[in-house]
């Protein structure tokens, strides 16, 4: 599946934003998220290749303790990880519309998820999207700003976005048109 075959969401839907200036920022950004995670919880990461959508997963692994390497489950669309919490890492780059997600055990994967005994963390989720429906789930919108090796994280939430995470995403600033 080609990089534009998958739908990149309008930045300006995301009301609350996060900048990192390194990889490792941004693994420490991951880092509190993991923190803030209890079971239950959907993460839906977009941005284009190398935008630091699997840096920032590895900081949310560290925290949960996971020994096992974290690389991006590109070919192998999912990665299971027991730390603190199960991490279900999944990356559906390859995966056309239309793919039959059963194959690959995705209704298993949401129910562990629902039955809060595990997190979803899932890079080019379009995929998925029609499977959620109306689902409770964070969304993070990865990109470069073009300063140097600076990220910005977009962030926003259904149904609402916890204390906890609003104070790590702090509201962007209003911009003029
Ligand atoms: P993705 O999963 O979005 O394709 P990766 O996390 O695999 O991206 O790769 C991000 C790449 O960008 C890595 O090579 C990393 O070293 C580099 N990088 C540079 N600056 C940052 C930053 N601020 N945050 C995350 N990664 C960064
Ligand atoms: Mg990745």
């Amino acid at each position: 599946m080609a990089p534009g075959d998958h739908i990149l969401p309008d930045p300006a839907g995301f009301g609350r934003a996060a900048r990192t200036s390194s990889p490792g920022a941004t693994r420490e950004l991951g880092g509190r998220v993991g923190g803030l995670l209890r079971g239950g919880e959907i993460v839906l990461l977009y941005g284009d290749l190398g935008a630091g959508k699997t840096a920032f997963v590895q900081g949310i692994c560290s925290e949960l303790a996971v020994a096992q390497e974290v690389v991006s489950p590109t070919f192998t669309l999912v990665n299971t990880y027991d730390g603190r919490l199960r991490v279900q890492h999944l990356d559906f780059y390859r995966v056309e519309p239309g793919h039959d997600l059963d194959d690959i055990g995705v209704p298993d994967i949401l129910d562990e998820i629902w039955d809060g005994a595990a997190v979803g963390l899932i890079e080019w989720p379009s995929p998925l999207l029609a499977r959620l429906g109306s689902a409770a789930r964070f969304e993070i919108l990865v990109r470069p700003t073009g300063r140097g090796d600076e990220r910005e994280f977009l962030l926003r939430a259904r149904p609402e976005l916890p204390a906890g995470w609003a104070a790590l995403f702090p509201p962007r600033e209003e911009r003029a048109c």
